[in-house]
């Protein structure tokens, strides 16, 4: 896409942390959809010890952004579920 540059986030929603992207910053309450579909809320200042990431939200941003993806990646979709993605 060219001009507008979108930026990650990584919002941690429990022990998780996800991937977002927002062509900026957005103020706090602001309701966020997630690569991988879940909802989030924006909030500062909030961050666990022990995190995980989210295997979907990595796969999905690495399609999108042409980074190579492993045969093995954990969030690719199964061989037979066609519909996944
Ligand atoms: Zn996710």
């Amino acid at each position: 896409m060219a001009g507008r540059m979108m930026t990650p986030w990584y919002p941690i929603i429990g022990s998780r942390w996800h991937i977002a992207t927002t062509s900026g910053p957005l103020p706090t309450g602001t309701a966020v959809t997630l690569l991988c579909g879940l909802k989030w809320t924006v909030e500062y200042g909030h961050r666990p010890l022990r995190t995980f990431q989210c295997w979907k939200c990595d796969y999905i941003y690495r399609r999108a952004n042409g980074i190579p993806i492993l045969g093995d990646h954990p969030g690719a979709p199964k061989k037979d579920e066609h519909h996944a993605f």
